[in-house]
């Protein structure tokens, strides 16, 4: 996974900023949604164990629609009718349950101020409205993908179950841990740019996500001998 400034995400994304955390569509082909999963952050998003899903709770009405947002309702429409961000999402899931076709979101997780974890691409698979204590929230249900989309509608066969270790979402705890701990910089030469989050032993020969043991800081081109290595 490999680690940028907020700038080089802009960029990636052809956009001058990104603003909101949910993007339907931000360019022409998939979604953006980024990612805070902090303590202390407003909205209860959540990695599965094996890093392999994400559920990433909708947002609130603006505090401007409602006294204390997270006492009402998530809304699926703005007043004037159209659609929220909620709601844009939770149509293409949901569109995608019938036809088959799968949206493709791209998760950037937040490291820390200006620095961003690229997780790359996910299916939206489900979304639903539910219950959380005193009102009704939106919960997105995503999974990672091994593919680069070229389309914002990818074929279900078309899909491999995907196995590399990109496909792994490390809990923001441990890529803080692992930050702090290699000190931002590549374990073997110090580089500090063109960074990645690696697994010492790769998932597919059981090595964990979830443990600041198993992950390292590594350059581009650390990381480039280390899977030379490994093919
Ligand atoms: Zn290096």
């Amino acid at each position: 996974m490999k680690i940028i400034t907020y700038r080089e995400m802009c960029n990636q994304e052809g956009v001058e900023t990104i603003q909101r955390g949910m993007n339907f569509n931000l360019g022409s082909n998939y979604s953006v949604i980024l990612m805070s999963v902090k303590k202390g952050s407003p909205y209860n998003d959540f990695i599965s164990d094996d890093g392999r899903k994400v559920i990433y709770e909708g947002h609130d009405v603006p505090s401007n629609h409602a006294p204390i947002p997270k006492m009402v309702d998530q809304a699926k429409t703005n007043p004037s009718g159209t659609l929220t961000q909620n709601g844009k999402f939770f149509e293409a899931a949901k569109a995608s349950l019938k036809i088959d076709n799968y949206h493709i979101v791209r998760i950037y997780q937040k490291m820390t101020k200006g620095v961003w974890v690229d997780n790359f691409f996910f299916k939206l698979i489900d979304a639903d409205f539910i219950p959380d204590e005193n009102r009704n929230v939106f919960k997105f249900t995503l999974e990672a993908i091994n593919e680069i989309p070229d389309g914002s509608v990818v074929q279900k066969e078309s899909l491999d179950d995907a196995k590399a270790d990109h496909t792994r979402v490390i809990p923001s705890h441990v890529i803080q841990a692992v930050w702090k701990r290699d000190q931002g910089k590549c374990v073997m030469c110090e580089a500090t740019d063109n960074l990645h989050y690696d697994h010492y032993l790769p998932y597919s020969k059981g090595g964990s996500s979830i443990n600041p043991d198993n992950i390292r800081i590594l350059c581009g081109r650390h990381n480039l001998m280390k899977s030379d290595k490994i093919e």
